[in-house]
C-alpha cells in the first residue's frame, strides 16, 4: 500500500514531463513548403446554379481577404495553380481557409470538399503543368447561417471571407505521429489512473518524446515505431467488439433549405468516394433515398462512383426510407409509402432491399413501427435520439422491439449515444462502459462522421481507429456493415429483453404542435391523396382504358413524404424550409384537385352537367368504406347554398333529385337562448349548453340523460400557457410551462345563434387571447351527429405563448386512449411516476377518449396532433409561438376544427373511429343532372372493427389493385371484404405489394373472407377481370 503514492507522483510527474513536449511545434511542421496560385478570380450569385452554367459567367479578380456573401449566395472561385517542379513525390496539398462550405470541382466534376482547414488533393494532383480548379462556395457554414447561436434565425447578411489560398507540401510522418500520441494520450487519460494499460499507454508517450526531437524529422520514424509496438499488443478473446460505420446524418432540410441540402449530400459523399479510394476497408451507410436521387440528377458522375462503393459493399444504402421521416406524426399510409418508396429506391438503384430501417435521428417512434418495418422485409432498427430523454434513462441498447399488434424487430442504440462520432478512444471507451446490457450483449454500433449538416467521415477519424483495430486495454473497433453487427446480434441475442409499445421521447414535445400550417396541410394532402387514389382506382375498375396517374400521384406522395422529414414536419425548420414545405404542399392540392375531377369525370361523366342550368341534382362521392349520414351543404342552381340529411353509400356515390331533402331527421336541431344569453342546442342524440363565453356548461346524451361536463366546470375552455423552453425553441415545452396556466376570459363577441336549427344549428362567439391575438369560433350540431363541433379561427400574434382548449369530462379511468398508425394506445392519466409524468404532453391522431366502463368522452380534431389527459381533463394542443429558428413560425391566421362526442359503451362500441374519420374525410359535393341513378358502392366491409384505409392501384401490372385494411378496434376479427369491381382473382400480400405464396383468397359470394388479430394489418391485391 505505501508503494501507491510514490506511483502516484511518479505517474503526476511523467505526465507533467510528456506534456511540456512541444505538440505545437510538431504540428506546425504539418505543412512544409508552400507556393502562391498562378491566379485566382470569382464570380456571384443569389442562385445554386450547376457548373456548366458557372464556369460560363464572367469571373472577376480576386484575393485573399476578399469579402462575398451575403448569406445563402454562391460565389465560385476559379483557381490556377502550378505545382513546383522540385516537388515532384511530395504530398501536395492546396490550403484553403475561407468561411462557408465549399465543393472543389475538377474538369467537371465535383471531386473533394474543404475539410476543416486544407484540402487534400494528394495524389489526385501530381502534375507539375498548370491545372484549373473551380471552388464552389456555399455562402452558409454547415448549420446554416444563424445569428448569434446555431438555432437562431438565419443572418440574412452575413459575409464571408477568403482568409488564405496556397499550395502546400504535407508532411504525412508529421499526421501519422500526432495521431499516435493523441491516441496514447486519451489512453492515459481516460482509462483511469489506476489501469495498468494507462500507465503503460503514457510509459509510450514518454519514451516517444525522449526519441523525437521536432526540428529533425529523420528522429520521427523510430517515435512511430514505438506507437506501432504498442498499438499492436492485443486483446483477449473476451474484449468487447465496436463494429465501427461511417455515417453522415444529412438533414433533408432544417436551418438550411431543400436546395442546400442537395449541396450538403453532393459536398459530403465526395468526401466518402475520395476517402473510400484510399482506403480499402472503409465502410459507410447512407440513408433516405431522397438524397440519393438528388445526387442522381444533379451529380451523376458522382452517383455513378458511389454506386461503383455500393457494388464493392462500401458505400451501404440502409433504412428502406424515403426519408428518415418524424417518427410520430405521419399516419399509417405515410408511414408504409415512406418504406414503399424508399425499398423500391433502393432495388431498382443498388439491386437491393434494406434489411434495416435507420432512424437515428428524430423525436419519438411509434409503436406500430415494428409491423410496418415487418412488412416491409425490415427486421433490424437503429436509432439514437432516445438518450436525449430528459428524464428517464431508457434501460437498453440491445432490445426486442414489440409493437402494437405483436410485431417484433431487433433494435439497437448505439450505446456511445451519438451518431457522429469522430473517431476518439473516450467515445470508444463510452460506448463500452454505457452499453446497458452488458453480458448479454458483447457487440456495439459506433457511427461516426461529421452530422447534422452533412460533412462526414474524415482520414483523421480512419488513422484514429485503425489504431484502435485490436489494442489490449480498448474495445475492438472494426470497420463493419449493418448486416454484419445484426447477424452478430442474431447469432447470439437470445437473453435479449423485449419492450413493448411506443418509444416515447421525453423531449421535444413541442414539435407535435409548432407549424401548425405545415401540420394541418400535411393532414389534408394525406387525404387529398387517399381520395385521389380511391377514386382513380374505381374508375380504373370500371374503364380499363382510364389512364391511372400512376407518375403524377408518385410525384406529389414524394413530396409528401420529404415534407415529413424530422425537422419539417415537427416545425423546427427556417422560415424559407416552412414555406418551401408549403409551395409543396399548394401542388398537392392543385394537382390532386385536377386528379380527383379526372376521377370523378371518369367514373360519372355521364351524370355530370354539361351547363350549368342543367344541374338540379347533387351527387355525393364518400370515399370511405362506411355507409355515412350527414348534413351536407349543397349549391343550387340559383347560386344559394342549402342543406341537405343525405345517407351516402359506402366508398361510392349517391345521387340525389333536386326539391326536398333526400331525408328527413327524425329530430331536428334546435338552439335556445336563454335570458342569461346562454344557448342550448340539442339534436334528439346530445345537448349541450354554452354559456355567453362559449364554455360548454353542460353536455349529455339525450337517450340516457349521461352529462360529460362536471358539476361546476366549463368545457371547451381556452387557456393559455407561458411557453418559454430551456434552449429549444421550436422543439420543446418544458413541464414547467403547466404552472402558468391562464384561462382566456376576455371577452370579445357574446354566444349568439347564426342558425338556430333544423338540419344545422350553429352559434358563434370571440375572446381575446391578449391585445394582439383573437379566437371566434362557430360551434356546430348537425342533425343526427353525436358530436358536437367547434370550426375555430384564431388571429395569434404572441411570443413565447401556447394555446390549448381543455375539456374536463365526467369520467374517471387511470388510462386515456389516442390514435396513432393503424391502432390506438393508452397512456396513463395520472403522475404516478417520472415515466408517468414525463409524459405531460403527448401525440395523437384523429382522436384521443377517454372512457369508463359503460360511458367516455372522445376529443376529435382536423388538424391537431399535441394532447394530453390529466386527471380527468382532456386538452388539445392548439398553437404555440417560438422564435428560433423561425421568428415567423405560427404568426397570423390559422382556422381548425375540433369536436367533441359523448358516448354509452366503449369508444369502438360507439363508432368513434369512424366518425374520426368523418370528421376528416368530408364527403365530396358536385352538381348533377336531374337524372334516376342507382346508389353504387364499391366495397364495404362487414366487420366494424376493420378499416379499408387505402385502396390503389398496384405498382404492377396496371390492372392490379392493393386494398389495405386494418383491424382498429384492437380484437381478433373476421371479417368479409366485399366489392362490385369486377375482381376474378384476390392474394395478401406485404406492404411492398410483394403476393404471399400462399395468399390466394377463395372469391365467394360476399367477397372475400380476411381474419384480424388486433391492429393487423392486411393488404390484398385484388386482380381485375
Ligand atoms: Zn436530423
Amino acid at each position: 500500500a505505501s508503494l501507491l503514492p510514490v506511483l502516484d507522483v511518479w505517474r503526476t510527474n511523467l505526465a507533467a514531463k510528456v506534456h511540456r513536449f512541444n505538440f505545437l511545434a510538431l504540428s506546425h511542421r504539418l505543412f512544409g513548403d508552400t507556393c502562391p496560385l498562378v491566379s485566382l478570380s470569382c464570380f456571384q450569385t443569389p442562385q445554386r446554379i450547376p457548373y456548366d452554367e458557372a464556369v460560363q459567367q464572367e469571373f472577376r479578380p480576386a484575393a485573399v481577404g476578399d469579402a462575398f456573401g451575403p448569406t445563402w449566395w454562391t460565389c465560385w472561385f476559379k483557381v490556377e495553380l502550378s505545382i513546383p517542379r522540385e516537388w515532384a513525390g511530395k504530398e501536395v496539398h492546396l490550403l484553403w481557409d475561407s468561411d462557408g462550405e465549399a465543393m472543389v470541382w475538377r474538369d467537371s466534376q465535383p471531386v473533394q470538399v474543404r475539410g476543416g482547414e486544407e484540402i487534400s488533393l494528394g495524389a489526385l494532383l501530381w502534375v507539375p503543368a498548370s491545372l484549373n480548379l473551380y471552388m464552389e462556395v456555399a455562402c452558409n457554414g454547415l448549420f446554416g447561417a444563424g445569428k448569434g447561436t446555431m438555432i437562431a434565425p438565419p443572418d440574412p447578411d452575413k459575409k464571408f471571407t477568403l482568409n488564405k489560398v496556397e499550395l502546400v507540401v504535407f508532411n504525412r510522418d508529421v499526421h501519422e505521429l500526432l495521431v499516435d500520441f493523441e491516441i496514447l494520450l486519451d489512453m492515459a487519460k481516460h482509462l483511469g489512473e489506476k489501469n495498468q494499460r494507462s500507465f503503460q499507454a503514457l510509459y509510450t508517450a514518454n519514451q516517444m518524446v525522449n526519441l523525437c526531437d521536432v526540428t529533425d524529422p529523420s528522429t520521427f520514424p523510430a517515435a512511430h515505431q514505438l506507437a506501432s509496438a504498442f498499438f499492436s499488443q492485443r486483446n483477449g478473446e473476451s474484449q468487447h467488439t465496436i463494429h465501427a460505420m461511417g455515417h453522415c446524418h444529412i438533414d433533408s432540410a432544417w436551418l438550411w433549405p431543400y436546395e442546400e441540402s442537395i449541396r450538403k449530400c453532393a459536398r459530403s459523399w465526395v468526401t466518402v468516394v475520395r476517402l473510400m479510394e484510399k482506403n480499402p476497408g472503409f465502410t459507410f451507410t447512407c440513408s433516405q433515398a431522397q438524397q440519393l436521387e438528388w445526387v442522381r440528377n444533379w451529380y451523376p458522375g458522382l452517383y455513378a462512383q458511389i454506386q461503383d462503393f455500393a457494388r464493392k459493399g462500401q458505400f451501404i444504402p440502409v433504412g428502406g426510407t424515403w426519408v428518415e421521416m418524424d417518427g410520430n406524426l405521419p399516419n399509417g399510409e405515410s408511414m408504409v409509402r415512406q418504406f414503399l418508396q424508399g425499398q423500391r429506391f433502393f432495388q431498382e438503384q443498388f439491386g437491393k432491399l434494406c434489411t434495416e430501417f435507420w432512424l437515428p435521428d428524430t423525436f419519438g417512434y411509434s409503436a406500430q413501427l415494428p409491423q410496418l418495418m415487418r412488412g416491409c422485409g425490415i427486421w433490424r432498427f437503429l436509432t439514437q435520439k432516445l438518450s436525449w430523454s430528459l428524464v428517464n434513462t431508457f434501460p437498453h441498447h440491445t432490445f426486442f422491439w414489440e409493437g402494437i399488434d405483436g410485431s417484433s424487430v431487433l433494435a439497437h442504440f448505439p450505446p456511445g449515444d451519438s451518431y457522429g462520432m469522430q473517431g476518439f478512444v473516450e467515445e470508444m471507451l463510452k460506448t463500452v462502459n454505457n452499453n446497458k446490457d452488458k453480458g448479454r450483449v458483447n457487440h456495439s454500433v459506433a457511427l461516426f462522421g461529421f452530422g447534422d449538416g452533412g460533412g462526414g467521415p474524415t482520414q483523421k477519424m480512419l488513422d484514429r481507429m485503425k489504431r484502435m483495430k485490436d489494442v489490449d486495454g480498448l474495445p475492438r473497433v472494426q470497420m463493419s456493415t449493418p448486416d454484419q453487427f445484426f447477424s452478430v446480434l442474431e447469432r447470439d441475442g437470445s437473453q435479449l429483453y423485449t419492450w413493448i409499445g411506443e418509444l416515447f421521447l421525453e423531449l421535444h414535445n413541442g414539435t407535435y404542435t409548432t407549424q401548425a400550417q405545415i401540420k394541418k396541410s400535411n393532414r389534408e394532402c394525406e387525404r387529398i391523396l387517399h381520395d385521389v387514389e380511391v377514386l382513380s382506382s374505381l374508375a380504373l375498375a370500371q374503364k380499363s382504358a382510364f389512364p391511372y396517374p400512376a407518375t403524377k400521384l408518385q410525384r406529389l406522395w414524394r413530396l409528401l413524404l420529404l415534407n415529413q422529414f424530422h425537422d419539417v414536419l415537427p416545425g423546427t425548420c427556417i422560415q424559407l424550409v416552412a414555406e418551401d414545405a408549403m409551395t409543396y404542399y399548394e401542388e398537392i392540392r392543385a394537382m390532386g384537385t385536377l386528379l380527383l375531377k379526372e376521377a370523378v369525370q371518369s367514373l360519372i361523366g355521364k351524370l355530370l352537367p354539361t351547363g350549368s342550368e342543367t344541374a338540379e341534382s347533387t351527387v355525393i362521392m364518400n370515399t370511405l368504406p362506411w355507409e355515412r349520414t350527414e348534413v351536407i351543404s349543397r349549391t343550387r342552381p340559383t347560386g344559394a347554398d342549402t342543406l341537405a340529411l343525405v345517407k351516402v353509400c359506402s366508398m361510392g356515390y349517391s345521387v340525389f333529385p333536386s326539391g326536398l331533402g333526400p331525408l328527413t331527421s327524425p329530430a331536428p336541431v334546435a338552439c335556445v337562448e336563454s335570458l342569461d344569453g346562454s344557448i342550448t342546442m340539442e339534436n334528439g342524440v346530445i345537448a349541450a349548453h354554452l354559456d355567453s363565453m362559449g364554455h360548454v356548461t353542460s353536455l349529455h346524451l339525450v337517450s340516457s340523460g349521461r352529462e360529460s361536463v362536471p358539476e361546476g366546470s366549463c368545457a371547451n375552455q381556452f387557456v393559455i400557457f407561458d411557453d418559454i423552453p430551456l434552449y429549444w425553441d421550436a422543439w420543446d415545452v418544458m413541464d414547467y410551462h403547466l404552472e402558468t396556466r391562464k384561462p382566456v376570459t376576455t371577452l370579445v363577441k357574446p354566444l349568439e345563434i347564426i342558425l338556430p336549427g333544423g338540419l344545422r344549428g350553429s352559434v358563434r362567439f370571440s375572446l381575446q387571447i391578449s391585445e394582439k391575438s383573437i379566437i371566434t369560433q362557430e360551434v356546430i350540431l348537425d342533425a343526427m351527429c353525436p358530436y358536437l363541433r367547434f370550426l375555430t379561427q384564431v388571429e395569434w400574434n404572441e411570443a413565447h405563448k401556447f394555446l390549448k382548449v381543455e375539456f374536463p369530462v365526467q369520467a374517471r379511468s387511470m388510462n386515456a386512449t389516442y390514435e396513432i398508425q393503424f391502432g390506438h394506445l393508452q397512456r396513463p392519466t395520472h403522475w404516478n411516476t417520472s415515466w408517468d409524468w414525463a409524459r405531460f404532453e403527448v401525440w395523437s391522431h384523429k382522436w384521443m377518449d377517454l372512457s369508463e366502463h359503460g360511458f367516455g368522452v372522445a376529443l376529435l380534431n382536423d388538424s391537431k396532433y399535441g394532447a394530453s389527459v390529466h386527471g380527468n381533463t382532456m386538452s388539445l394542443s392548439l398553437l404555440r409561438a417560438p422564435k428560433s429558428p423561425d421568428t415567423t413560425a405560427d404568426m397570423g391566421h390559422h382556422q381548425f376544427t375540433y369536436a367533441v362526442m359523448p358516448h354509452l359503451g366503449s369508444f369502438q362500441e360507439a363508432g368513434v373511429i369512424r366518425y374520426a374519420y368523418c370528421l376528416n374525410f368530408p364527403l365530396h359535393t358536385m352538381p348533377a343532372d336531374s337524372v334516376q341513378c342507382p346508389a353504387w358502392s364499391a366495397f364495404c366491409v362487414s366487420s366494424p372493427a376493420v378499416v379499408l384505409e387505402t385502396v390503389k392501384q398496384a405498382s404492377a401490372p396496371r390492372s392490379v389493385l392493393v386494398a389495405r385494411l386494418y383491424e382498429s378496434h384492437g380484437s381478433t376479427v373476421v371479417t368479409w371484404l366485399q366489392t362490385c369491381l369486377p375482381v376474378k382473382e384476390a392474394i395478401t400480400c406485404d406492404l411492398l405489394e410483394q403476393a404471399d405464396p400462399t395468399g390466394h383468397l377463395p372469391l365467394k359470394e360476399l367477397g372475400v373472407e380476411l381474419s384480424f388479430t388486433p391492429f393487423q394489418v392486411i393488404s390484398v391485391l385484388l386482380v381485375l377481370g
